[in-house]
């Protein structure tokens, strides 16, 4: 049984589709990369996958499970969990603070726990606080852990964004073009993350446009066009794919 498998699925907006009838399967611990020129429907994709958008067709499933329908919520507790945006980070909260309190939303009783001073409540708090620091430390972001998110630079704002989503303990983590905009610098201490990511067990799907970064970092690439899925293989098959090179040569 596949760990998550992609069924048919497709989306339209309008006369317009998104997503046509792409299918794939996502092996545990495997960095999988989904690439494709602008407006190929990566995005959108990514959106059915997380389920902040339901297919016109098709289905996701996970360890054999169908997680499309379930609300976003939900799907986040089955362990696929999709990084946040820059605007989720709280900019009047230091590094560690947002970390902390996306531990809190994420496995305690409610949100409203954090708030009540019981001994399960403080073990709670104690248990959120390590394992912010953990997340922080192999992310990179430990010397900055008490910043406050707003004097963060880009690159380590985007960095938190993923740290936001590893307190999450996801299984699988959806990366919609994490090193967009970082420096060459940047970039490789990100793809540096994203292996130490993968090396703590956790399987990871990446949209990206930065090929150099996509050859480097993935163990299998998904190439979608139009909607379409037009290739799948290993880096080396992608690289040399005629179809591939056509698609991105007409764009
Ligand atoms: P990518 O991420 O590959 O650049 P997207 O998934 O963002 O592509 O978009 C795929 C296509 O779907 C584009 O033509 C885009 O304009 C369109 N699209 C995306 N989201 C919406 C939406 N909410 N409503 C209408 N059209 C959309
Ligand atoms: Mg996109």
């Amino acid at each position: 049984m596949s760990f998550l498998k992609v069924e048919g699925l497709t989306k339209r907006f309008g006369g317009l589709v998104a997503v046509n009838g792409v299918s794939f399967d996502v092996n545990q611990g495997e960095i999988l990369s989904v690439i494709g020129p602008n407006g190929a429907g990566k995005s959108t994709l990514f959106k059915l996958i997380g389920s902040f958008m339901t297919p016109s067709a098709g289905r996701v499933l996970l360890d054999g499970a169908v997680i499309s329908g379930l609300s976003p919520h939900k799907v986040a507790r089955t362990g696929v969990v999709r990084t946040f945006q820059e605007t989720t980070v709280f900019k009047e909260m230091t590094a560690l603070q947002n970390v902390v309190v996306a531990h809190q939303l994420g496995h305690s009783a409610g949100p409203l726990g954090a708030f009540f001073a019981s001994p399960a409540a403080r073990a709670d708090d104690r248990r959120s606080q390590e394992n912010a620091e953990e997340i922080l430390g192999y992310l990179g972001l430990g010397h900055v852990r008490d910043e406050l998110a707003r004097n963060l630079p880009h690159g380590y704002l985007r960095t938190l964004g993923i740290a936001i989503a590893m307190a999450a303990s996801p299984r699988i983590l959806l990366l919609d073009e994490p090193f967009a905009g970082m420096n060459p610098e940047e970039t490789n201490r990100a793809v540096d993350m994203v292996e130490g990511i993968r090396r703590r067990g956790i399987t990871v799907l990446l949209v990206e446009h930065d090929m150099r970064a996509v050859m480097r970092i993935s163990d299998r690439i998904v190439v979608i066009s139009f909607g379409s899925k037009i290739a799948e293989g290993t880096p080396a098959e992608i690289r040399d794919n005629p179809t591939v090179i056509e698609a991105y040569l007409g764009q």
